[in-house]
């Protein structure tokens, strides 16, 4: 499912895909281009995007224009989400290079259609900037790999358990398809993450 959105006041939010926030200045000068055209205002979201807001029959030509800069369309509803990650070895902190590791989560996953949302976010160290707990699955560098959390939902306030700690880097992508594939098995219609957590127990997920 598209980021493309009708807002309450007749406009439509067209969220260009940005996995981890990510943008370059020729995609950043499109997107102010666009941003001008439009509703005159931009607006970030939690989910490191930016929002586009437009006429509804200004869409495919907008899609058009980001396309070719490179950006496609960030999926919304019941799929993976683009992955969230704060900045990595960028930052002083990091015990590890959640940068990378996140973009590589992403490119496995962000699309996928799933029973309902999955988030998904990763810090590079126990600071936690991308406060990953809030996702369905969350990874917070430590210096023996990630800590694992699963079952977060940040508009509920519930914080992910821990599934597993000291999860190597290059362990990311298989654990997050071992979670996914039991979410997929075990969901009812609908059902978030946390949800089938609280039913059918966290040792589930275990590897
Ligand atoms: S989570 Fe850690 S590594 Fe990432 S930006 Fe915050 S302080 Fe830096």
């Amino acid at each position: 499912m598209e980021g493309i959105v009708k807002q309450t006041n007749g406009a439509v939010a067209v969220i260009p895909a940005t996995p981890a926030g990510l943008v370059n200045g020729e995609q950043l000068l499109k997107i102010a281009q666009l941003v001008n055209e439009g509703a005159g205002l931009a607006k970030f979201t939690t989910g490191e995007h930016i929002v586009i807001l437009t006429a509804e029959d200004k869409v495919e030509q907008v899609k058009q224009e980001l396309a070719s800069v490179g950006l496609g369309i960030a999926p919304v509803g019941p799929t993976v989400r683009n992955v969230k990650t704060c900045p990595g070895n960028l930052c002083e902190f990091a015990l590890q290079n959640a940068l990378n590791d996140g973009l590589n989560v992403d490119k496995e996953f962000s699309g996928r259609e799933m029973p309902n949302a999955v988030k998904i976010a990763i810090s590079g160290c126990p600071r936690n900037c991308m406060e990953a707990r809030c996702n369905d699955i969350g990874f917070i560098g430590t210096k023996n790999g990630y800590k694992l959390y699963i079952g977060g939902k940040g508009g509920n306030q519930i914080l992910g358990e821990l599934l597993d700690k000291d999860v190597a880097p290059d362990e990311l992508i298989n654990y997050t398809k071992h979670i996914i594939a039991i979410y997929k098995d075990n969901a009812k219609p609908k059902e978030r993450l946390a949800s089938v957590i609280n039913r059918i127990g966290i040792e589930k997920f275990k590897r």
